[in-house]
């Protein structure tokens, strides 16, 4: 959970970059988004699975990065130089899956020397190593030629990357590990992230007064265990605050359904969208 004043921080953080109309634009740091994954674990509807590159003030954070990451990030042309750390909502593959090939290709292909942070729930470094090595055996006895960090953290906590601080909130998704919720802040802006959940009251929480919440819909009409359908999304709407809504993580049944949820109001994910937060 998070403690008052944590909550009070991101908050009032968040306050100084609201602007009444007509005001000049607040100061305060942007936040970008780029869409590189907004897939569900099959790639319904030709999507990636789950990354979404977050950019400010020269610094990056990744939020997830599931098996096929790697391939969409190219797609768009991104480097994974810029990257400084990738937190990751909960240990799926089509979350945390193409970490493997991430490590490799900062390794072999770009050449990386600068510190890349991993950043996810409790038992993330022992998870990571066992699909390493699944994948390419005698990978993790590997030298990095860059300073790898894994960082876990529990629900309720919150940890630094360069740029940004990062929070997390339990959710409901049996994973191996504890499944959360994220909280990203740069200071001014708030981007927050369900990761995959069965609908939860830590969801309201966490996207309590964000600038973009970006909440999975996996099923279209019927309730998927351990999964968010869309008329319990629609259902729950009106306790959610943030500025903005994005529906992400769709299955084929919540594909036919984006014309109904773009009319409830909601942003819909599309691979290579790039947005201000
Ligand atoms: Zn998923
Ligand atoms: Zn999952």
């Amino acid at each position: 959970m998070f403690s008052s004043d944590q909550l009070n921080d991101i908050r009032t953080a968040h306050e100084h970059g609201v602007r009444p109309e007509g005001t000049p634009v607040a100061k305060g740091k942007q936040m970008q988004l780029t869409v590189v994954g907004s897939g569900d674990a099959f790639g319904s509807g030709g999507r990636s699975n789950t990354c979404f590159k977050l950019d400010s003030d020269g610094h990056t954070l990744v939020v997830d990065f599931g098996a096929s990451a790697l391939v969409g990030w190219n797609r768009l042309g991104l480097a994974t130089a810029d990257i400084d750390a990738v937190a990751v909502s909960h240990l799926h593959g089509d979350h945390f899956g193409g970490l493997p090939f991430l490590l490799l290709e900062c390794q072999f292909v770009s050449a990386r020397t600068k510190p890349l942070t991993i950043v996810g729930p409790k038992g993330l470094r022992a998870r990571l190593e066992m699909a390493s090595e699944a994948l390419f055996p005698g990978m993790w006895a590997n030298r990095w030629s860059y300073p790898l960090n894994i960082v876990e953290m529990g629900p309720g906590e919150m940890r630094e990357t360069p740029g940004f601080q990062v929070s997390a909130l339990e959710v409901k998704h049996p994973s191996g590990a504890i499944a959360t919720a994220l909280r990203v802040g740069n200071g001014t802006k708030v981007f927050a992230y369900s990761g995959d959940t069965a609908w939860v009251e830590n969801l309201v929480r966490i996207s309590d007064h964000a600038d973009l919440f970006v909440v999975e819909c996996y099923s279209g009409d019927k309730p998927i265990p351990n999964h968010i359908d869309w008329p319990t999304l629609k259902a729950n709407l009106p306790k959610l605050n943030a500025r903005r809504i994005m529906v992400t993580h769709m299955g084929v049944t919540a594909l036919a359904r984006r014309d109904e949820m773009a009319a409830a109001g909601l942003q819909i994910a599309e691979d290579g969208n790039i947005l201000r937060v």
